[in-house]
């Protein structure tokens, strides 16, 4: 099956640098002829996004802090501007306090929590209902990044495990709102891949080193095998598949110890 997505269009939130999963996705996606919006957050990041976006033809570059309503609604008023529609949401943002990626779980603050769940879980569920009005009637879907830290007690991983273990319920609970209009909502379980985000959990490297000799692979895996699995969810290949976490981790998560 061919993966031609000409004259479709796409809203990728996420692209820090070269190394984001978001990027992988984006390009793709790209790759197979999608238009993509990017979205960046803060002035600090503009630059290097509208650097990395203008290698994709015919994309557009907006700004989004996900913790601001108003920006939201300011990208998906430009998104119907400029495209009209939307067929794809990827959604490939996250953020934990540093000091909350390490120690003990239950010295979380009650504001360390509910950042990382702000940024991490409730934005999925603030851009898919603005996302809604454009991708009616286009058989859309919306991709969301998880980590098996969702299911598993992974060292240091804290309260971003939390996190992910709510993104994945959200991601049901959007399957079955959307699913009668045709849209599509699942995530990918990836493997630990050495990103900015990454780099703020405790022990990360060790975590590489674990998946590298246990995976049934024994390897880790890269932003580009993410990025195609992304490119199989927006793609008609996946078309029967919505409401699933897809684990891209070299096999880690069938293992037992
Ligand atoms: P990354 O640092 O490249 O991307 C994280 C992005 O989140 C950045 O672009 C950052 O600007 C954005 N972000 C943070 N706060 C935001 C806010 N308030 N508003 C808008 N954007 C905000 O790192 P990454 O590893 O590519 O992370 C992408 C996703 O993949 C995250 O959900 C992460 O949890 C998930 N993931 C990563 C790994 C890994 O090992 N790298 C593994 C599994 C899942």
């Amino acid at each position: 099956m061919t993966q031609d997505l000409k004259g479709k269009t796409g809203i990728i939130l996420g692209v820090a640098n070269k190394r984001s999963i978001a990027w992988a996705c984006a390009s793709s996606l790209a790759r197979e002829g999608m238009r993509l919006c990017f979205t960046y957050m803060g002035e600090r990041m503009e630059e290097k996004v509208r650097a990395l976006a203008s290698e994709c033809e015919g994309s557009i570059v907006l700004e989004c802090d996900v913790t601001k309503p108003e920006q939201i609604d300011a990208v998906f008023d430009e998104i119907k501007e400029e495209f009209g529609f939307l067929d794809t949401v990827v959604h490939a943002v996250a953020f934990a306090r540093r000091e909350e990626l390490t120690g003990n779980f239950f010295d979380t603050s009650k504001e360390g929590y509910m950042i990382a769940h702000e940024v991490s879980v409730y934005s999925l569920t603030a851009i898919s209902r603005r996302a809604l009005p454009l991708m009616e009637g286009r058989e859309g879907s919306i991709i969301t990044l998880s980590y098996i830290g969702g299911e598993r007690v992974i060292p240091n991983y804290n309260v971003m495990g939390i996190a992910k273990a709510a993104l994945e319920a959200s991601v049901r609970y959007l399957a079955n709102d959307l699913g009668p209009k045709g849209i599509r909502v699942n995530a990918i379980s990836a493997g630990p891949i050495r990103t900015l985000s990454a780099s703020g959990v405790s022990g990360f490297n060790t975590m590489l080193d674990e998946i590298a000799t246990k995976a049934p692979l024994r390897r880790n895996v890269t932003q580009e095998e993410v990025g195609d699995t992304c490119l199989f969810l927006a793609g008609k290949g996946s078309r029967g598949i919505t409401g699933t976490t897809i684990f891209v981790d070299a096999g880690y998560h069938i293992m037992g110890v």
